[in-house]
């Protein structure tokens, strides 16, 4: 099969043929029908996660067509259509794991950095880690569910009950978290980068009703702040955007490093957090979310040999919302 190999950090991926992989006790084979370019594969293509498989094939929002199933999956049958997530394997015996937590499990494997993941032809997943999708977004658009939408919703649920949501960075997973934060009447304020107006616009457009540059103070003070841009600068500055009380949610697997600041940011119970990976019951409350809401998702779907392209555009934040690799074969056979 085709698909894109990532053979060492820093280095272009490599279009290749591999053998199609074969489901394992537990696993479906999936025919990628669309695979979403989320930044953590630039995380991963640049080295700033460790011990990467290699080589690997990336991607983590996987929609794919189960065209097999290894022993003992009653779960899906061939034909279904689901959705593959992030997090691709837990040990469910752990303290996290038994605790509802799975999300932190220390020896949790994860799509396309663990395992091999969407930016191919074929793959296969656990079938226990696999979603049913909502029916109103086909391929390419239910895509991006899978980690810009979950990490999203996790994101805005560890954010508490703000009235008033700060999103800094207006990108894949904020441009989702707006309209679901608007669909729960909260009011949104989006931060982009200084100067991008067409970001500012986009975000007014899904409901923010102010949008301005990270280093703008918002015209009111916020209940609560998501920091989606992988900039540790902008944790301070959401602090002081924020109210008494008030949580600022780091939602990046990777950031750069945090400065120092006054104690004063910080007093008045505000919070700092982080949130990492997804639990499937996440995964299971978004996507019932997603059913409901008519979410508007930017999409700009890019042929599966071009994943390169796509990473170099979204690492120089050229992207408005989600780039999409469209990896199915031709042919059927693997
Ligand atoms: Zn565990
Ligand atoms: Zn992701």
């Amino acid at each position: 099969m085709f698909a894109m190999l990532l053979d060492a950090p820093n280095e272009p991926l490599r279009a290749g043929r591999v053998e199609p992989p074969n489901p394992g006790p537990g696993e479906v084979l999936l025919r990628v029908e669309a695979c979403g370019v989320c930044r953590t594969d630039l995380h991963i293509s640049a080295g700033e996660l460790s011990d990467p498989k290699l080589p690997l094939i990336l991607g983590h929002e996987i929609v794919g067509t189960v065209v097999d199933t290894g022993a003992g999956v009653d779960r899906f049958t061939v034909g279904a259509r689901i959705g593959v997530p992030w997090v691709g394997w837990t040990c469910g015996v752990c303290g996290y794991c038994r605790s509802g937590r799975e999300n932190l499990c220390d020896r949790a494997r994860f799509t396309g950095y663990h395992r091999d993941g969407g930016y191919a032809e074929y793959t296969v997943a656990d079938a226990r880690y696999c979603f049913d999708l909502p029916d109103r977004y086909d391929d390419v658009h239910a895509a991006p569910l899978l980690c810009a939408g979950l990490i999203g919703h996790r994101s805005l649920r560890a954010a508490g009950d703000p009235a008033r949501l700060g999103l800094y960075g207006f990108g894949a997973a904020a441009h989702l978290v707006a309209q679901v934060a608007r669909h729960e009447d909260r009011r949104v304020f989006a931060f982009t980068r200084p100067g991008d107006v067409t970001g500012q616009s986009f975000a007014r457009q899904l409901g923010a009703e102010w949008a301005g540059d990270s280093t703008e103070l918002p015209p009111e003070p916020l209940d609560a702040a998501i920091v989606f841009a992988p900039v540790g600068s902008l944790v301070p500055s959401a602090l002081k955007a924020t109210a008494k009380g008030g949580t600022v949610v780091c939602a990046g697997i990777h950031m750069s490093q945090i400065p120092g600041f006054d104690y004063e940011l910080l007093w008045g119970e505000r919070v700092v957090r982080s949130v990492a990976n997804l639990t499937r019951r996440d995964g299971e409350e978004f996507l019932r979310v997603a059913a409901v809401v008519p979410l508007h998702i930017e999409v700009e779907p890019v042929p599966l040999a071009e994943a390169n392209r796509a990473l170099i555009r979204l690492g120089s934040g050229q992207v408005r919302g989600v780039e999409v690799l469209l990896c199915s074969a031709p042919t059927t056979a693997p």
